[in-house]
């Protein structure tokens, strides 16, 4: 008897991943799956903050889709090595900051890497032809193959039979005739295939697998590079991002306000980082100041955190304003009326 080959897939979340993965595994194939977690994922974190969300079921999808398939799922954070990814992308970038091509060939690269150190035979992936407007054409589809040192070992199950012939299908690990031929956005394909195969429930296909490919969340990490003269970022401030109202009222200074229980309480964590702010006369959300404040700049922050609590009509507010080795002030303040803050502020 010789041993099944043994596959590494790599797994999202959603639906592609899923049935790619499956419609190895039915051909006798050992899958087991890796998830890479870049700092930017959607998986499981704004929907768990909000408080507008809290009844929104919370799970992670990738986890989900290992347990759909009863497979080993291998989590690979891959934070520090992405940043290269994202900030200096050799392909360039898509319809926002997501640089679709390198990102999808530096994960199968991991994955390749992954394969030889455990011995695997093969990569599978969700990618469909046409499906992507950069990523996945059949004209980048080689070059993810190529740049990850994946080559013929990389296996796209759900549209292989408009591709070139790749090992495994050469070698008899899988048949060419039970793979598929999807191509284009349509969800149809893969729609009927899930059903076929029973699954219910799973992750609705939303835009993108990250928060690169949102347009809001973009421009506040394109405003980060600009102001910080490099593209450069840390963890935190990638999560912060994600949280929050953003402002810049000068270019020196941005203030990240809450919008409700949920972002406060996550933002009171890195309140000893920041110099951070709150109404103390009246109920209003915790603010973060990131940059160089100066005393003018303190008053106007204080200003704005007053216009975002309950005291927003009042005729003063007392806000507090705290700094990162502890030391306190109390301003009384006018709140910044709504007319005074011009758009171009909120990032
Ligand atoms: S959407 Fe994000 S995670 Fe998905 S391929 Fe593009 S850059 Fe990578």
């Amino acid at each position: 008897m010789t041993k099944p080959a043994k596959a590494v897939a790599l797994i999202s979340g959603g639906l592609d991943s899923l049935l790619a993965a499956k419609v190895v595994q039915q051909q006798g194939v050992h899958v087991e799956g890796i998830n890479f977690f870049t700092g930017f994922c959607v998986e499981g974190h704004t929907h768990a903050i909000r408080s507008k969300d809290r009844g929104r079921p919370k799970r992670n999808n990738a986890l989900w889709v290992a347990e759909q398939l009863g497979i080993r799922l291998h989590i690979v954070e891959v934070i520090e090595e992405y940043k290269a990814i994202v900030t200096a992308p050799r392909h360039g970038y898509g319809s926002n900051l997501n640089p679709c091509l390198d990102c999808k060939g530096f994960m199968v690269g991991k994955a390749h890497e992954w394969m030889i150190e455990h011995d695997f035979d093969f990569i599978v992936t969700g990618e469909v032809v046409g499906q992507r407007p950069k990523s996945q054409r059949r004209d980048t589809m080689p070059v993810i193959a190529r740049e990850s040192g994946a080559g013929d070992r990389l296996l796209r199950p759900l549209c292989a039979r408009l591709l070139p012939e790749t090992l495994p299908e050469r070698e008899g690990w899988v048949d060419r005739q039970l793979l598929h031929d999807f191509s284009g956005r349509s969800r149809k394909p893969q729609m009927a295939l899930a059903a076929e195969f029973g699954f219910a429930d799973y992750a609705q296909p939303a835009g993108g697998c990250c928060f690169l490919t949102d347009e809001n969340y973009a421009r506040k990490l394109g405003d980060l590079w600009q102001m910080r003269g490099e593209r450069s970022y840390e963890f935190d401030d990638i999560m912060l991002l994600k949280v929050g109202r953003h402002l810049r009222p000068r270019p020196h200074f941005k203030l990240i306000v809450a919008r409700d229980d949920g972002e406060n309480n996550f933002l009171m964590g890195y309140r000893r980082q920041f110099v951070h702010l709150n109404a103390t006369s009246h109920p209003g959300p915790l603010a973060l100041l990131d940059g160089e404040p100066a005393a003018a700049d303190l008053e106007l922050a204080a200003r704005l955190t007053a216009r975002f609590g309950q005291g927003r009509e009042a005729e003063s507010v007392e806000v507090e304003i705290v700094h990162p080795g502890g030391e306190r002030q109390l301003r009384t303040v006018r709140p910044l009326p709504a007319e005074e803050i011009p758009a171009y502020w909120y990032l």
